[in-house]
Formats: structure tokens, sequence, C-alpha cells
């Protein structure tokens, strides 16, 4: 490839639910800019729906779309790894060796999954009743170990945060419950929600709704404890669980149906860079998205170092934003646009019924509609299962920014 092609007026990184939008964002309000997306995934997925697909009410084949497809045409797509950054020379090193050099950069490479924190996961994920929502290959089998499922013990995980979807552990399990219930297993059913944190859920106004929800199908939440290794083999899965005085013990416990959510952590190449801060994720301005030291790079996202929930609903809202300011910095101008780190997070409390938690940093409740937004609603799953995924598709990755106004609860 000749040095001019390595050369572009905007370089993002990940083609996710971030890098689509921006890019397509970008190409509405200047056709004639030069973007290059870097990205070596030929798949797209709407990760949202995984939950769904987990708990048998969404088919799989349509979470996932051509990246192809979803690439704004006249966008430059660089399939590639990028393999770090060099701020100073305002470049980005891909795995083939390449430097691609750029006047603004969006960084948006997501989060990663650290299955092999836990000893064993990997030899026996996607069988011995081992599943997981958080990769597309083993969704379905989640569905597969909850419809088999015939009493006996079913355990759920939840690592530290921050995770992307930090309610998504405790949707599955509530789903699994409801399944069983209708299946008329419940009562024969253990089922434990393992979290390595003490809250169920970081927004206070939600906490005593979810601990209902939980109670009402007789979930144990065990709290401060945290799943280390599992043997697939012997279905078994071992806990620590630290006591208020700081003490640890390990917990081992037998299972029919174990669903992990794996620990999670900034891209090990974000980590290593000049653009992470202490906890490896990318040092942001959490309200311009600029990045703190280098004005020309900003971030959004799963890899983002902001304190909201790390979710789609987030990027929806975020994506504008880094547009905006991004533009406005090439232009020299001052920077004209704030997140104030709203995410939404459907609640999926049974089949047919969702908590919509709509929020902003510092844990502010701010919903849509004017509804008791603590309640389960049937109105709110429709939303979750049917509308939420045509906005994904057809408005937030078109670029089209589209929104209904939230507002702090009185
Ligand atoms: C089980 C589950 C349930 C969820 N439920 C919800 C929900 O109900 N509501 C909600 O709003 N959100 C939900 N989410 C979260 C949501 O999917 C993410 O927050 C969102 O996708 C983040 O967007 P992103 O662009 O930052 O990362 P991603 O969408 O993950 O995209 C990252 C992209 O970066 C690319 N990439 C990775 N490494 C590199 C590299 N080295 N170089 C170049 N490209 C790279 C990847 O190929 C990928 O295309 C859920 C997620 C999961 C897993």
């Amino acid at each position: 490839m000749n040095k001019s092609a390595n050369k572009h007026s905007i370089a993002i990184v990940g083609g996710g639910a971030a890098g689509i939008t921006v890019a397509a964002s970008l190409r509405r309000r200047r056709p004639d800019l030069d973007i290059a997306l870097i990205d070596p995934a030929t798949d797209h997925y709407y990760q949202a729906a995984f939950t769904l697909v987990g708990g048998g009410t969404f088919d799989l084949a349509r979470t996932r779309r051509s990246q192809q497809d979803l690439i704004p045409p006249g966008v430059d797509w660089i399939r590639q790894p990028a393999e770090g950054f060099d701020p100073g020379n305002t470049s980005v090193i891909l795995a083939d060796g390449r430097h691609i050099t750029y006047d603004g950069l969006i960084v948006c490479p997501g989060l990663q999954l650290d299955w092999d924190r836990i000893e064993g996961l990997q030899e026996t994920l996607g069988q011995n009743a081992v599943c997981s929502n958080y990769a597309p290959e083993l969704a379905a089998y989640t569905w597969d170990c909850i419809r088999d499922l015939r009493g006996g013990t079913a355990l759920f995980t939840q690592p530290q945060m921050p995770i992307k979807c930090p309610g998504a552990p405790q949707k599955i399990a509530y789903l699994a419950a409801d399944h069983l219930r209708r299946s008329g297993s419940l009562d024969d059913t253990e089922i434990r929600f393992a979290l390595s944190g003490d809250v169920i859920f970081s927004v206070q106004e939600f906490v005593a709704p979810l601990q209902a929800v939980a109670a009402r199908y007789g979930i144990h939440v065990d709290y401060a404890t945290t799943l280390v290794a599992v043997d697939g083999a012997a279905r078994e899965a071992v806990f620590e669980t630290t006591a208020a005085n700081g003490e640890s013990e390990r917990v081992t416990r037998r299972f029919d149906l174990l669903h992990v959510t794996p620990p999670q952590s900034a891209p090990d190449f974000v980590k290593q860079s000049p653009l992470a801060n202490d906890a490896g994720w990318v040092d942001v301005d959490q309200q311009s998205l600029q990045h703190k030291q280098y004005p020309n790079i900003f971030a959004l996202g799963d890899a983002a170092a902001t304190p909201n929930s790390k979710t789609a609903a987030a990027v929806r809202l975020q994506a504008p934003v880094v547009v905006e300011n991004l533009l406005a910095a090439l232009d020299g101008k001052p920077l004209p646009a704030e997140y104030d780190g709203y995410a939404s997070c459907p609640l999926v409390t049974a089949h047919g019924r969702v908590i919509l938690a709509e929020f902003i940093y510092g844990g502010k409740v701010t919903p849509s509609f004017p509804l008791d937004p603590t309640r389960e609603r049937r109105s709110m799953w429709w939303l979750k299962k049917h509308f939420l995924p045509f906005l994904y598709w057809n408005i937030m990755l078109k670029g089209r920014h589209w929104d209904i106004p939230h507002r702090p609860r009185e």
C-alpha cells in the first residue's frame, strides 16, 4: 500500500456499536471527510440481544450482520487489528506493521473478556452445562442448558465491575427461573446468583425492586463471592467469598447449570499504550470525551474511562458528543457538546417483563417516559425485544441521532 493510503483525516479504531455509529454520523455531517475504520472483524453483533438468545426468545442469526454492509459508503475499511498507538507521531500501529496517521483519532475497540482468569473455564465453555451469554457462539448454548434443566443446582456469576451491561448477569438468572417456573421445575431447583460486589445493582433506586424479583424466584444472592475455578467434567465450581473482616474462604459447589459472566478489562493493546489511565481504559474527560493529554484523540464505548454503565445505550448518546467535539477540535473551535453519563439497562425480570433502568452520572435516575421506572412492565419488554434492535440497526448505526429526552426524576 502506498504512503498516502496510510494517511487519513480521521482514523477510527474499532467498528462495533461505537465505531460504526461515529463513522456514519461523521459522513452525514461532512460527506467528503476522509475516514479510515480499523477493525479485523467481518461480523458485527447486536450484543444487547444475547440475553434474549440465551433466554430462548431471540434468534442468534438476527443479532449478526456483515460488517461490510454496515460500513458507510466512502469509509476506508482497514481489516487489521490495531496493535498500538503512537500519539506523538499521530499514528496507529497495525498488526501488519503499517502506521496509519491521522488528524483526529477515535478510539473504540470495546473491552476484553478475560476468560482465562477463571481456572479451567476455557476448557469446558460450551459443554458440560457451562454456558455464557457473553460470546455469540455460546449464547445459544445457554438456552440449551436452561431448556434441558430438570431441577438440581443452577449457578449464575457476576465478576468485579466494570463489565459491559452490568445487568446482564442477573437478567439471565431471572429468565432461567421464569422458564423453570413455567415448566414446573422451579421448586426442584436451587438457584444461586454469586456476585463479586456487595450490591445487586449500582443505582440505589433499583436495588429493592431487583431484590424482590430474586426473592420471588427463591434465588439465593451470594455477595462478595467470586468464581475462581471450574471443573466441567465433575460439574464443580469453586467460589471465593470475602467476609467483612477481609478474610476469604473457598467453597466448592456442584452444578447442573453454570452461567458465567467473565472478568473484563480494557484490551491489552490499549492498557499498554500511552492513551491508558492507571486502570487501562482510554483516559478521556467524562463530559467532552476528549483525551486528557492528546486533544485530537477522543474515545467512547466500552474502552473509554468514563464512569457510566458500559452499554450500547451509552454509546448512542456518546457518539454525537464525540462527533461534534472532534470536528470542533479539528476546526480549532471550543468543544460544544457534553455527555451526561446516560445509560439504560432494560432489566429483564421474566419472559414478557422488564424494568427499564435509565440513569446518568452519579446514579441519578433519568427516565425517558413519564412512568415509575422501578416497575416491571410488559411495554418495556416490547421495547427491549422489538424496538431497540430496530433503533440500533436502522437509526443508530446509520448515524442518525434520535433521542427521547431523559429527565431527572422528581
Ligand atoms: C450479554 C450482553 C448483554 C448486553 N446487553 C445490553 C443491553 O441490554 N443494552 C445495552 O445498551 N447494551 C448491552 N450490552 C453492551 C453493549 O453491547 C456494549 O456496551 C457495546 O457493544 C459497546 O460498544 P463498543 O463499540 O464500545 O464495543 P463493541 O460493540 O464490542 O465493538 C468493539 C469493536 O472493536 C473491534 N476491535 C477489538 N479489538 C480491536 C483491535 N485491536 N483493532 C481494531 N478493532 C478492534 C471489535 O472487532 C469490535 O468490532 C450487552 C453486551 C453483552 C455481551
